[in-house]
């Protein structure tokens, strides 16, 4: 009996949740094992976090490319359904068997008809109508509705009847045999951390937001400015560990962040090398990576200057003129105050998992840090990517793979 004949006896689909690189290596292996996905993604576009990225460490080619061949897999594959748009509202057992309600809101614009002429976005006298960013497929328009007043020229003019307003939520019953959590991570607030400064100038950014704000598929075309003033900075202060290895926010390492500030850092350099970016780090660690050999400046010969401290505050200057950096190099035991045009924060990275809602969403149980616990023995309810623990993107594919193979191997057993 060879593998997919044991595979689809009997067997109920797989649940993934979670369109992002983890989801979608999951969804495929499993697949491509002859067992039925389906693919929950609550966003309106596959890709996750990484649809935002411009490059990737540590081979610095296009963060989207090689994922967008794999959603063209996804989508095309016969033993997967793809639900974008939708959220699981319930998941739990009925008579031992694990049972899911998706509900799926309906973009106002339907993407399978929408042909992407823009008539909407021209004809909207409120500016509401929009295009779908460079890594969206299908590329649609959507409709921001808090600024929309439903006057309907849009659905007036739109050429194929893509448009409109009153497509009811669809609820899905499924009952299924494993659910797989990709759901990845989102940015927690730093506004409670007062020191970081975040809120109080828009020169002091995430690093999602600077990543998707100086992206070559975002909206400055890889040009690095200001937000304040549109100009180049003449200087950027990258802050390690900003809310991350801190008891009062989130006590572990975000496992990522110092890569990719090398990576940001490197990138504004290559970009403008008029840029000076500085580091503030607690320890770097760029585990199998030679993190000097990454920083290293090709451009001008020096190095991104890395300084070791953890800012006591970063705050706003009179006048808008800059962001003050407060610090003390650890390493010469100096105290100092620099002055930088704009302020990067990293590390404020947290499991989706934390906002789910255990009541209703039979989720797997979290370890106090907020992450799936790697000693459960639950063979229905697996978990990887980011969700389950701070992960990049290759680590993030190894996991989806693991996890794929053990739902192949429960069903074996069962
Ligand atoms: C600034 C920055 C730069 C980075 N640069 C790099 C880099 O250069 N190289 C690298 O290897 N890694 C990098 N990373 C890490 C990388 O982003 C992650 O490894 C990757 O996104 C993890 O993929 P994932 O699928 O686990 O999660 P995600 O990318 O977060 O995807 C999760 C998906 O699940 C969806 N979702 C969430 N909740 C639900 C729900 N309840 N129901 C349905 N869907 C849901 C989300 O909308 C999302 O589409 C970077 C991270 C940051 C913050």
């Amino acid at each position: 009996m060879n593998a997919s004949s044991v595979n689809m006896k009997n067997s109920l689909p797989v649940l993934v949740i979670g369109g992002g690189v983890a989801g979608i290596s999951a969804a495929l292996d499993i697949a491509n094992a002859s067992r039925t996905v389906h693919l929950v993604e609550i966003g309106r576009s596959l890709g996750g976090q990484v649809a935002k990225l411009d490059k990737l460490y540590p081979t610095d080619h296009c963060a989207f490319c090689p994922l967008w061949t794999d959603i063209k897999r996804l989508r095309e594959h016969p033993l997967i359904t793809v639900h974008t748009s939708t959220e699981v509202k319930e998941l739990g057992r009925i008579e031992g068997r694990l049972h899911a309600v998706l509900v799926r809101t309906p973009p106002v614009i339907d993407e399978s008809r929408c042909v992407f002429c823009g008539r909407c976005q021209t004809t909207c006298p409120e500016g509401a109508a929009y295009p779908s960013g460079e890594h969206v497929y299908p590329p649609a328009y959507g409709i921001e509705r808090s600024l929309c007043s439903e006057c309907s020229a849009c659905v007036t003019i739109c050429p194929t009847g893509a448009i409109d307003f009153q497509r009811a939520d669809e609820t899905i019953a499924l009952n299924i045999d494993h659910v797989i959590w990709a759901s990845g991570f989102k940015e927690v607030d730093l506004t409670p951390l007062p020191e970081f400064g975040f809120g109080t100038h828009p020169d002091i950014m995430t690093s999602l937001s600077f990543e998707e704000w100086t992206a070559e598929g975002g909206i400055n075309r890889g040009n690095i400015t200001r937000k304040t003033t549109g100009t180049a900075p003449r200087n950027i202060a990258f802050i390690q560990c900003a809310g991350a290895r801190d008891q009062r926010m989130l006590p572990y390492c975000s496992a990522v962040c110092c890569m990719h500030a090398l990576k940001q850092a490197k990138w504004v350099k290559r970009r403008n090398p008029a840029i000076h970016s500085v580091i503030f780090y607690t320890d770097l660690r760029t585990v199998g990576r030679d993190y000097y050999e990454y920083a290293r400046d090709e451009i001008g010969g020096s190095p991104i200057r890395l300084i070791r401290g953890r800012p006591s505050l970063i705050y706003p200057l009179p006048g808008g003129d800059g962001i003050a950096v407060k610090f003390e190099n650890t390493v010469t035991q100096k105290r100092d105050i620099w002055k930088f045009d704009m302020v990067v924060l990293n590390g404020n990275l947290r499991s989706s998992l934390e906002w789910t809602d255990q009541e209703k969403l039979d989720s797997p149980a979290l370890t106090e840090e907020g992450f799936v616990n790697p000693e459960s023995d639950d063979t229905s309810r697996f978990s990887c990517g980011f969700s389950m623990e701070p992960a990049d993107v290759a680590e993030s594919a190894v996991q989806a793979a693991s996890v794929a193979a053990r739902v192949l191997l429960a069903k074996r057993e069962g």
